[in-house]
């Protein structure tokens, strides 16, 4: 069995071209549920349905999140109310886009979660609806969500206000995971992290994305113990990462924008680190803090070019 760490576009392109060469082999994604949020009373999980809608083939690739083939009537219908909405109310949102077809996946989880389903359970629900072939646990079944504190005044707001609201285009200075030390790992997580023949750290977000599931209780020390196991791919290529603020994030927390900086994050509790052609140069230094480098073309265009890169994995993984 095959165990992947997951956030959301980068674990998504990952795990598609690992189901294509993984064979008979069970992969078992534990997904990152910090970028939970909720509106309009849904429960929605942006990193879950990420993964959900690549891997079942029906994701949008050219606006890069949500359903492909999807319509806007619910949104747009809400705008009605943007005038009528008194002040301090956030009813009828419109700032986090979520199209019709979107929608029914929030309501039948928020329906299911309302029944007293954990969300392990309707997280599997949802899979097998959409027919995927690989098993996904939420991180948790009990509310983390992240927040970042803003450089310019010192507030601290929801992650989905910072990434979508302002389009992450501001500077943070910290990271907190409200609720982390209260939560326990989903049902299956730490087995399937001990049991696993590789544990694989998805290119997603090293801080965002990865960082609440290394830090729910008993995950980082369980990695340590098996740190010869765990193989992690550099979201960050040539000192940029290919979406989102992954590299800003690092550099405001205190570490290079680069591979060696991905490396510096993972040491404790990953042997190996897959880094891009691009970044052939920075393998002796990601060497010298420990992790062994392993240089291979990372960019996962297509089904094909992902499935190379998590063989690359995998061989590294078996000599490890
Ligand atoms: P989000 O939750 O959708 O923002 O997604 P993730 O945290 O999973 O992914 C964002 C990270 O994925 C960014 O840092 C990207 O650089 C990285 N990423 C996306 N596509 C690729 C790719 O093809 N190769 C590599 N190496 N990283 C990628
Ligand atoms: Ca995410």
């Amino acid at each position: 069995m095959i165990c992947v760490l997951a956030g959301g576009v980068g674990a998504a392109r990952f795990l598609d071209g690992l189901l294509a060469v993984s064979g008979d082999e069970p992969v078992v994604a534990i997904v990152n549920t910090g970028d939970d949020t909720e509106l309009h009373g849904l429960t929605i999980c942006p990193d879950l349905d990420t993964v959900t809608y690549t891997l079942a083939g029906e994701n949008d690739c050219v606006r890069g999140w949500g359903l492909a083939g999807e319509t806007w009537a619910a949104m747009h219908a809400l705008e009605r109310f943007a005038s009528a909405r008194p002040v301090g109310s956030g009813a009828g949102a419109t700032w986090f886009s979520l199209g019709d077809r979107d929608l029914a996946t929030h309501l039948y989880r928020s329906h299911r979660l309302a029944e007293g389903a954990p969300l392990t359970l309707v997280t599997a629900e949802i899979a097998a609806a959409f027919g995927l072939a690989c098993t996904l646990l939420p991180m948790t079944d009990d509310p983390v969500r992240t927040r970042v504190t803003l450089a310019a005044d010192g507030r601290e707001i929801g992650f989905q206000e910072y990434f979508v609201g302002l389009r992450h285009d501001v500077a943070i200075t910290g990271v907190r995971f409200a609720g982390i030390e209260a939560a326990r790992p989903a049902p299956g997580v730490m087995r399937a992290l001990g049991e696993a023949r590789a544990v694989v750290i998805a290119p997603s977000n090293p801080i965002v994305s990865i960082g609440p599931i290394l830090s729910l209780p008993g995950v980082a020390e369980l990695l340590t113990e098996r740190r010869d196991a765990v193989v992690a791919v550099s979201p960050i290529i040539a000192g940029q990462a290919l979406k989102g603020p992954a590299d800003r994030m690092l550099v405001e927390l205190g570490l290079p924008a680069s591979a060696v900086g991905v490396a510096l994050r993972y040491r404790e509790l990953c042997g190996t680190l897959v880094i891009d052609e691009q970044d052939a140069a920075l393998a002796a230094e990601v060497d010298s803090v420990g992790v062994r480098a392993v240089v291979t073309d990372t960019i996962m265009r297509d089904t094909e070019r992902a499935g190379h890169l998590a063989r690359a994995v995998l061989d590294r993984a078996a000599t490890a």
